[in-house]
């Protein structure tokens, strides 16, 4: 009997088709390397995929994503520096989003032993009628100082750190 796990992959591999047929014109041009000039840390909720929301390409943006957007992790960190030290990416944007469900279940979640969540409600007091913003706020400010390379790149003038807020209900971009 097949498993509606196995149906799923199946899906996924269709799915996979047609993005091949989709894109096979453009593959070659990047096979040897990339070059994007935009680097992004975001969340990983399903609804808030940065190449659809910037109408972006193959080679387009770095992305990193991980719940609430956050940059405690220094796996993530790593990846951004990453970013920025061997791809030399100019711009950093943290995006933040409308009705994130990581800092939903910050809120809700008191006593948490989660390092997501903890590191979540330490942004609260920065702004406790929005805390999706406070978190957002929290990260642009932690993030140089969590990174000495990000810190220089920004310090030399070769990265600009922009924050932005993605809204689920119209799909706007608001550049902060
Ligand atoms: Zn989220």
């Amino acid at each position: 009997m097949q498993t509606q796990t196995d149906e799923l992959i199946e899906q996924l591999q269709e799915k996979n088709k047609q993005y091949q047929q989709e894109y096979k014109d453009i593959f070659a041009q990047h096979v040897e390397g990339q070059s994007p000039k935009i680097a992004v840390l975001t969340c990983a909720d399903s609804r808030v995929i940065p190449e659809l929301i910037f109408n972006s390409s193959v080679g387009d943006l770095f992305v990193v994503r991980i719940a609430g957007n956050i940059s405690i992790d220094e796996t993530v960190i790593a990846s951004l520096e990453y970013a920025v030290n061997h791809l030399n990416i100019s711009h950093l944007i943290i995006l933040g989003h409308t009705h994130c469900g990581a800092v939903k279940a910050a809120e809700e979640t008191q006593g948490s032993e989660s390092l997501l969540l903890k590191e979540i409600q330490d942004s609260f007091c920065l702004d406790e009628s929005n805390h999706v913003n406070a978190n957002l706020t929290r990260q642009h400010t932690l993030l140089p100082k969590r990174s000495k390379s990000i810190q220089d790149a920004i310090a030399n003038g070769s990265l600009k750190l922009i924050s932005a807020m993605y809204h689920l209900d119209d799909g706007h971009v608001e550049f902060l």
